[in-house]
């Protein structure tokens, strides 16, 4: 066999052994008898010591019906259980007469699919070798369990309680050690409470492997709450036939008590030096919570009625358990349920969300109790308490993104599953990660450090896997000698309520962003609603302030023309500042009209080669009078073609030209016109974007205008100075801009020059 397939071997083997049907052995322990009925009573199978118990062979009695052995009222009650549910077990004391002698028996019936399960056990130890304890009444029992009943009522913690249900128990069964054992998630246990003949050695504290209690035994103890073996020595009494005579199948012993004790299970417990063991079940919200495990060094019998007692016994501790561990888990719960509550007060009032969850630092690592945490937004992290370096959660999030399930990842040892973790595994070797968004990848990742745990295990906990005819079993324990094991790469487990507390502020984050980013579309919506009203009216205003405008100045006009002669000089000055007035109110009102306008505008794009957009604009200006001084017009290199509306950006430049020449007092003026390369980040890599400028030498903007001046009608001069403009131009140019959705900026130097940057994306 090759390496490989002797690991494909041993790896189907041992799940093969887990599934070896430990409820069909088709044997019982010796201190009972079984019957299989049909419907109408009739002993299908029978367990082959009847000889013993009722005088009578398996052969005597197999075919015969069950009045042969009982008499009919007892009949008649067994015959009711056929209408009970599958699985409920009732029992009866019944007497059987054999050669002139009464024997009384614990009648124990419960129905599987196709028959009834009678199994009877002698009520006395008459003809039972093993000691017994039925020499104490049944009602003292009852009143032992209900003294420990009330006692552990009374304990406040979990340790206390559990500590008190071995000593009673021990007192119930007189057992030489009794164990409460609870069980991981991974179904390895430890002994968490212990009650024990003083001379033996203690097992508290001691840990045993999952594979200790394979998973089918877990499922029994599910649904079978006590299990009693009295003698493991006990040769098993086979059934006869050994499968049901009309189902040819094996008879179902689940709920059997008397089924037969699985060879593995016999050596396992022998190893351990046991003759007779007692186990119950204990139940937490549906899952086995753990077990009361009873060992004696001697064959040890307990009737049923003081099983039905511990069984009884194992409900209450079952029930109380819920109560007690809740106790303890509760306080933590109500902890992080507030630390929820204040974060999701302060997350909703906040604007930026990132503050409100990362201040104060602590209440972060608080909700799930971690030592550090991360909050990734996009690429941006941000780091609280002890966590790995940014590169090094950046590299987590990309890996840990696939292990998510319904939003969550966690573990308690991150190396083992991802060993770049190694590194960082004093500060990370616990990480609880929660995905808020996967399309934004807002992340949050929690920490918590390595924890070295000293591990005591009952025996070495690897299984021992024997070889048998070329196949590979899982052998039980041979060595139950304490084994110490040092667990690495470990932090403490995350629990549930952390779980559960990450899980609800993510709701809460996610909720307060969503209703956030929808006020904000409504606000959006609301703004450019009235923006567009806005720019309705300035336009419709502007437009008929237009003429009765035009009016004044016409009038004006004729009045100077026609009736000059009629009027003084004052009349005639009073008149000519009508006419200047009129013209700049029209200067005034066009400048609003552009702008309305442009809040309307929709903008024409396509790809408009800059140099002959410029020569255009300088064409103009040497064209005008106004600029015919002497004024130099740079390009140091030729400008890109990019996509715009050339009509718009014909106007920026017009505009920011017209300045640049406009304001200056230099004898030989000068203005540059060019752009610089700015490198900008982008979905798929970089891009490099040009920075337009338009330099001059003129006059210059002092430091505090430089940004007042692109608002509408903000002029630095009085009208008579550099030209008279209206203090549009640069309101303008920056709309313009801005319907590029671009930016304008100026650098300026008083008596040196300004530049006005602006780009266009
Ligand atoms: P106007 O249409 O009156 O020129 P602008 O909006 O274009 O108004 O400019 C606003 C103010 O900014 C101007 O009054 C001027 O004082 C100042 N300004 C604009 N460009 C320059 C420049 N290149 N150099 C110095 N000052 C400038």
């Amino acid at each position: 066999m090759s390496q490989s397939e002797d690991t494909t071997a041993q790896n189907a083997s041992l799940t093969n052994h887990d599934r070896k049907p430990i409820h069909l052995p088709g044997s019982i322990q010796p201190h009972g008898v079984l019957l299989a009925l049909s419907p109408q009573l009739e002993i299908l199978q029978v367990s082959n010591n009847t000889q013993q118990y009722f005088g009578k062979t398996s052969q005597d009695l197999l075919g015969q019906f069950l009045n042969s052995l009982l008499d009919e009222q007892q009949v008649e009650a067994i015959k009711q259980c056929w209408r009970k549910n599958i699985g409920s077990v009732n029992s009866y004391k019944v007497l059987i007469i054999t050669n002139n002698i009464e024997q009384y028996f614990d009648c124990i019936v419960h129905r599987t699919a196709d028959v009834l399960i009678v199994e009877l056990e002698a009520m006395s130890t008459t003809g039972y070798a093993y000691a017994s304890r039925t020499e104490v009444s049944f009602l003292s029992f009852q009143g032992l369990v209900s003294d420990a009943i009330a006692q552990m009522q009374s304990t406040s913690n979990l340790t206390q309680f559990l500590d008190l249900v071995a000593i009673e128990v021990r007192k119930i069964t007189d057992f030489d050690r009794v164990m409460v054992y609870q069980f991981d998630q991974g179904g390895a246990g430890s002994v968490v409470a212990e009650a024990k003949r003083a001379d033996l050695s203690p097992y508290l504290g001691l840990h045993y492997p999952a594979t200790d209690i394979p998973a089918q035994t877990r499922d029994l103890y599910m649904r079978c709450k006590l299990r009693f073996i009295p003698d493991l020595k006990a040769e098993a009494v086979n059934l006869v036939p050994i499968e049901n005579p009309k189902t040819h199948q094996p008879l179902d012993l689940s709920l059997s008590v008397l089924r037969s004790v699985d060879a593995c299970c016999v050596e396992f417990h022998q190893n351990m030096g046991l003759a007779a063991m007692l186990v119950i079940s204990l139940i937490k919200e549906g899952q086995l919570w753990g077990l009361i495990s009873c060992h004696h060094h001697t064959p040890q019998y307990i009737p049923y009625e003081v099983r039905k007692m511990c069984e009884f016994l194992g409900q209450i501790v079952s029930s109380e358990l819920a109560h007690k561990v809740s106790h303890s888990e509760w306080d933590y719960e109500v902890k992080l349920k507030s630390l929820q509550s204040e974060f999701l007060a302060s997350i909703s009032q906040a604007d930026n969300f990132i503050d409100a969850l990362i201040k104060p630092e602590l209440r972060l690592l608080d909700v799930v109790s971690a030592s550090g945490a991360a909050v990734c937004l996009d690429n941006e992290i941000s780091l609280v308490g002890v966590t790995p370096d940014i590169e090094q959660v950046r590299a987590l999030i990309e890996w840990a993104d696939n292990q998510v399930r319904d939003n969550l990842f966690y573990t308690d040892s991150l190396a083992k599953l991802y060993p770049d973790g190694i590194v960082f595994k004093d500060t990370a070797s616990g990480l609880l990660l929660l995905r808020i968004s996967q399309v934004r990848r807002y992340y949050i990742l929690w920490f918590r450090p390595e924890v070295i745990q000293m591990v005591n295990w009952a025996g070495n906990p690897n299984p021992s896997i024997h070889l048998v005819d070329g196949s590979v079993t899982l052998g039980p324990r041979k060595s139950f000698a304490k084994w110490q094991e040092t667990v690495r790469l470990t932090s403490l487990a995350w629990k549930q309520c952390e779980l559960d507390s990450a899980i609800a502020l993510r709701n809460a984050i996610v909720g307060i962003v969503l209703s956030k980013a929808d006020e904000l579309a409504k606000i959006n919506l609301e703004l450019e609603r009235s923006n567009r009203e806005l720019s309705s009216f300035a336009y419709a205003a502007s437009h008929d302030l237009k003429e009765p405008l035009r009016g004044i100045y016409n009038y004006s006009t004729i009045l100077l023309e026609d009736y000059a002669q009629v009027l003084d000089a004052d009349g005639i000055e009073c008149l000519e500042t009508v006419i200047a007035l009129s013209v700049r109110m029209e200067a005034l009102i066009n400048a609003l009209l552009r702008l309305a306008q442009l809040g309307k505008a929709q903008l024409r794009e396509k790809a408009t080669d800059l140099n002959e957009l410029l020569n255009h604009v300088i064409d103009l200006f040497r064209a005008s009078r106004q600029y015919s001084v002497f004024f130099d017009i740079r390009i140091p290199r030729p400008l890109p073609t990019i996509p715009c509306d050339s009509v718009l950006v014909n106007e920026v430049f017009s505009n920011l030209i017209g300045n640049a020449l406009k304001y200056n007092d230099k004898p030989e003026q000068w203005a540059e016109i060019g752009y610089l390369d700015r490198i900008k980040p982008h979905a798929t890599g970089q891009t490099s974007l040009p920075v337009f400028y338009v330099r001059d030498n003129g006059i210059g903007i002092p430091e505090h205008h430089q940004e007042t001046i692109f608002r509408l009608f903000k002029r630095l001069h009085s009208q008579e100075k550099f030209g008279g403009g209206v203090g549009a131009g640069l309101a303008i140019v920056k709309k313009i801009v801005e319907l590029h959705n671009g930016q304008i900026w100026v650098e300026s130097t008083v008596g040196v020059g300004s530049t006005f940057y602006f780009t266009l994306e």
